[in-house]
Formats: structure tokens, sequence, C-alpha cells
């Protein structure tokens, strides 16, 4: 199968935490933490249509003058969302700058600013470009079972969590993952054509077999075309479970933080997990709430992730990074005494 969602982390584990998740086939991206962004060219952020933030520590957010300013005059909406207290963190920023340098034709880029509560309100606010960026506050919504972001072909979950200040953690799930049999299509008699991407889109909308469908496609620079029942046109399409991307970062080895997460990594493609901390510093890392190499490895293999990638180191490793992968794989591979 191929994956529609490419992850990367957006910068070296010493670095800034950052993942930037592209999607294959569509005009759109999502970013995991706002930090430092400079690796980011403009064209991946022109892409983002969310970006989430798993809490205002700098390192997570310092980046976001940086997306604003690449966006600013396009005819866009970020969809961004935080922690409690987030959309005054946002009105903040934007409340940083003097905004009367548009002018009434510029395209009106927009953010909706969304925070995510522990009773599970989703409390929401926008600030339009053409308004000088002045909040303007939006009905709030109550979550259901975590899903922040829930949308046709996929849903983002977050999750509280405790770095002694609330703290989100993420992820991104793709319903069902839906793949042409381009060797059927021929074979019914049919062509490749945009009109794929409508039978998928019936298909995730849980449309009824008699919903027809038209085929539309060129052969030889001649358009072909021909209506058949959704029923029919099922067998084009291998349908098999989605990809599913999780992102944690700075929480405390705690018992409720750990059961936090195992379930909302279980049994993901990959998790993207902090390792500031060796083992050996288990009391810094417990003091700073943070995890150690040796717990995120246990926690990636309690959740049966595929494959789990580590950042956030602590400088005070610099030039040690072999030990903190080293002591998460071991961890992983485990087995639990
Ligand atoms: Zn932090
Ligand atoms: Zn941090």
């Amino acid at each position: 199968m191929t994956p529609l969602m490419h992850p990367a982390l957006i910068n070296e584990p010493f670095g800034d935490p950052g993942v930037f998740v592209d999607f294959l086939h569509e005009k759109r991206a999502m970013l995991f933490d706002i930090g430092d962004v400079a690796n980011l060219p403009s064209r991946k952020i022109l892409r983002l249509t969310h970006a989430f933030v798993s809490h205002t520590h700098m390192d997570h957010f310092c980046g976001f003058d940086r997306l604003v300013k690449t966006m600013l005059g396009r005819p866009k909406q970020l969809k961004i969302t935080g922690p409690e207290g987030f959309i005054g963190k946002v009105e903040n920023k934007l409340g940083g700058y003097t905004w009367n340098l548009f002018d009434e034709s510029a395209a009106d880029f927009s953010i909706v600013a969304c925070e995510y509560h522990a009773d599970g309100m989703l409390h929401a606010a926008q600030f339009r470009f053409q308004n000088a960026f002045e909040r303007q506050d939006l009905t709030e919504q109550q979550v259901t079972d975590g899903v922040i972001v829930d949308e046709t072909a996929y849903s983002v979950r977050a999750v509280h969590l405790d770095h002694r200040i609330p703290c989100l953690a993420f992820a991104v799930e793709e319903k069902q993952h839906l793949n042409v049999w381009r060797n059927r299509v021929t074979d019914m008699g049919l062509g490749i054509g945009p009109w794929l991407q409508e039978l998928k889109q019936a298909m995730r909308q849980g449309a009824r077999d008699d919903t027809q469908i038209t085929a539309k496609w060129r052969s030889n620079g001649i358009l072909q075309e021909a209506t058949q029942s959704l029923g029919d046109l099922r067998q084009l399409v291998k349908v098999s479970p989605g990809q599913k991307i999780a992102y944690v970062t700075d929480i405390g080895f705690t018992p409720d933080n750990i059961e936090k997460v195992i379930l909302l990594a279980a049994d993901a493609d990959y998790l993207f997990i902090e390792t500031p901390f060796l083992h050996a510093d288990a009391e810094i890392a417990a003091r700073k709430m943070h995890l150690t190499a040796h717990q995120a490895g246990m926690i990636a293999r309690r959740a049966n992730v595929r494959r789990f990638e580590q950042f956030h180191f602590s400088s005070r490793y610099e030039g040690q990074a072999d030990r903190l992968y080293q002591e998460a794989s071991l961890a992983a591979q485990q087995d639990e005494h």
C-alpha cells in the first residue's frame, strides 16, 4: 500500500521538536509543534492546513511568527490547536505587531485558534488579517473521545497530559486507506481519471450501492464516459486500515500519562516520542517532567507501534546521541519482567 501520510522531524534531535506530516496527492500538510521552523521551506509552510501545539514553552511555539509571515497575503486559513489558555497566547503574539499595511484587495489570511480543555470543550477564536487580526470568538464545541479534527478521510485525536502544566499529545489517523486496482479499471473497460477520486470519496462517505457514478477519462485524446453503480465499482478499490501517526513530547513518566499515551499511540505506524534524558539521569527527567529514553522505548513497546522516532535530546548529551538511541531501542525490544 502506498502510504498517504509522510511524517518527518523538522530538526535534528538536539534541535527544537516538530513533526511535519505531508499528505500525498493533496495540497495540504499538518505540523506538530511550532518551535524553530527555519528548516521548513516556504512551499512546505504554505501547504499547512493545521498546526498543533503541545504546550507553549518557547521551544514548541517560537516559530509561530514565521508561519504567519509566510502565509500573509494568501487566501488561506490555518487552524491551530493547543491546550487551555492557547487562544490568549495566539492573541498576544499577534498583538505584538502593527497591522496597518494591508489593502482591502489583499487576500484574507486567517487563523482559527482552538484550545482543548480537560473538560472536553474545544474553544475557538478567529483572527483575520483583513480585520487587523482582532480576536473574534467562535462557538465552542463539545469534543467526543478526544477527536479534535474530524474530516471525511482523517481525524486527529488529542489527550491531556501532565508536564506540570497541561500538555497535549496528538495522533493523526487516516480512517481507511483506499487504493485503486488500476488493472481492474482497464479490465472493466474504463479508464483512469479524476473520477476515481469521486469514487473513493463516495465510499468514504458510506454512499449506497445504487449511487450512480460517472467515469470520465481520455483515450487517445477523446473524452470517454460511462455511468455505473457504486455497487459494481467497489471491486476497483482495495480497502485497508489507514495509517496512524502519534506525536508525544514533554511529559512526566506518571501512571496516568503512560496509560493515556499507550491508548493514544496503540498500533501506530509511527510514534514520534521525546527522549531528552538517559535513564541514568531519571531523577532529573522526573524533576523536569520529561521522559528518559528507556521509558520512551518501553512506552513504544507497550503501545505496539510499528516504529518510533526519538527527538528533543537534552544538550547535555551533545555528541552522545547514540546512547539515547540505543537505550530506547533496547527498552523497546525487552520483555517485561
Ligand atoms: Zn516543555
Ligand atoms: Zn520541550
